[in-house]
């Protein structure tokens, strides 16, 4: 099944809940109760009599916990991903600036190419900034409050089949094991979900798994802010392989609590950041004067490193045979380089692609075929944003796309035109922040616009 990327993303990007829930089935069962698993709860409470999500850590718990490693890290929210999370839970905005989230119009977004400041886009979207534990809680918290909506803190290990269809989750609570029954099975359990070895041992194929090995170094600090409303709260600064630094980049966030998060990436065998001096230099001698300003504060807290290995994403759209009941968000099925902060806001779109495909009253008995279509769509495009600025790295051999010498010279156009001329800017933008395919950017006319615009700025 085939669809036209553009005019799915349209339409994802303007999916909104039902006025009132319809359910089509009885009870869905939700593997992992983070980012992706809460927004696919969020949509399944309108479709589903009752939905249980299961999780190893404790979701009553709040902030930091181990079942997300990567939660010290800074978590950028797109403008994309935040227009989402405003449309499952109406009010999200006020709530999160309540909980002290900070605001980040485009005035207050700061962005640098190799030390270059780039144009603002005054009409861009807006987002937010925050601890990545202060987006999850705002999240679980509006979905723990749906009256048919439970937690179980729960090891999921296993599926249910009768015939083709899925029917349960097998779970272990402290050596005790337990089944859950559902008419849909949804894993949301990010990168090292085990659906794939479950299948296989179900007698089902499994997935292609398709990799891209970047080997990202990360590594994020809290300072404190002096500051209560900066002017700038949201800044991010990249270099290319050709400025041949150590640090790939930088970025710091307003958070809450009068802090900034700082972070510094970089690849192979650059670490950078593992000791707070480390990190406090660099951000002095590699980035422009205002990220030495930040690390001129108090620490607060130790650097936190973070290792990336790989891009991956499980084809499950490309199976032959595949049960009926089940379907995969969020990094199960596709996690990217974190540096392009796709992460939150694809999951975001998974939860639109469950919306639209439970919305035209399926057969739950057969296979999700159109649902799977739908997210095919946006994993492409996720997938082809990052990989293709990858590809560009020294250390990334491959595998290289058809085309790719004509297209990463267009995408070294458009992105160096970004630095000065506004309309290009605001295309790419809506690229990367997911609210428009990046084939929107593959025209003549985008192209020869950049081209212009980098004739000008010479
Ligand atoms: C260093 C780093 C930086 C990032 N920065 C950004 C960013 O700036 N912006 C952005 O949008 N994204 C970012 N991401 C990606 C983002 O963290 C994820 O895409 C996002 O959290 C969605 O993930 P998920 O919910 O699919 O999986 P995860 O967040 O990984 O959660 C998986 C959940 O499943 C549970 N689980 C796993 N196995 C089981 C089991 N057997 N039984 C029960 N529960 C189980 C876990 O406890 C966990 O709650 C970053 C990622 C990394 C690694």
């Amino acid at each position: 099944m085939s669809l036209a990327p553009a005019r799915v993303f349209a339409a994802l990007n303007a999916v909104q809940p039902p006025d009132q829930a319809s359910p089509v089935m009885g009870k869905a069962v939700v593997l992992g109760g983070s980012i992706a698993g809460l927004l696919a709860a969020r949509v399944l409470s309108d479709y589903a009599e009752s939905v249980v999500i299961i999780d190893r850590d404790d979701l009553e718990v709040t902030g930091e916990r181990p079942g997300v490693p990567q939660g010290t890290q800074l978590h950028a929210l797109l403008p994309g991903g935040f227009l989402q999370f405003e449309r499952l839970f109406p009010g999200f905005r006020e709530r999160a600036l309540a909980q002290g989230a900070i605001e980040a119009p485009p005035p207050a977004r700061r962005n640098y190419l190799d030390g270059r400041l780039k144009v603002i886009v005054p009409d861009d979207a807006d987002s937010l900034a925050g601890s990545r534990p202060l987006l999850e809680g705002l999240i679980r918290e509006q979905v723990l409050r749906l009256p048919n909506v439970k937690t179980v803190t729960a090891r999921a290990t296993g599926l249910v089949f009768d015939g083709a269809v899925t029917t349960g989750v097998r779970y272990d609570v402290g050596g005790v094991p337990g089944v859950e029954s559902a008419d849909l099975v949804v894993d949301a359990m990010g990168r090292s979900s085990r659906l794939s070895d479950w299948l296989e041992q179900a007698g089902w194929d499994r997935p292609a798994t398709r990799r891209m090995t970047v080997h990202l170094n990360y590594a994020t600090a809290l300072f404190r802010r002096p500051e209560a409303t900066p002017a700038s709260t949201v800044v991010l600064a990249l270099h290319t392989p050709r400025m041949s630094l150590d640090v790939a980049g930088a970025a710091f966030f307003a958070v809450e609590d009068g802090r900034w998060m700082a972070m510094m990436a970089g690849y192979g065998d650059n670490r950078p950041g593992r000791t707070a001096e480390d990190f406090v230099r660099r951000l002095r001698e590699q980035f422009p004067p205002e990220f030495g300003a930040v690390a001129g504060n108090e620490m607060l807290g130790d650097v936190q490193t973070y290792h990336h290995s790989d891009s991956r994403r499980r084809d499950f759209h490309a199976l032959k045979r595949f049960p009926a009941g089940l379907v995969s968000v969020g990094d199960a099925v596709a996690s990217f380089n974190p540096v392009y902060g796709q992460g939150m806001t694809a999951a975001a779109l998974h939860a639109a692609c469950l919306s639209m495909y439970l919305r035209s009253g399926p057969d739950l008995n057969a296979p999700a075929r159109r649902y799977l279509a739908l997210q095919k769509v946006v994993v492409d495009a996720a997938w082809s944003t990052s990989t293709s600025a990858d590809l560009a790295l020294p250390h990334v051999d491959g595998p290289y796309p058809r085309g790719y010498k004509f297209s990463s010279w267009a995408s070294r156009q458009i992105i160096t035109a970004t630095v000065t001329d506004v309309a290009t800017a605001r295309r790419f933008n809506e690229v990367v922040s997911m609210r428009e395919h990046p084939l929107s950017l593959a025209t003549p006319r985008v192209i020869l616009g950049a081209l212009r615009a980098n004739r000008r700025a010479r």
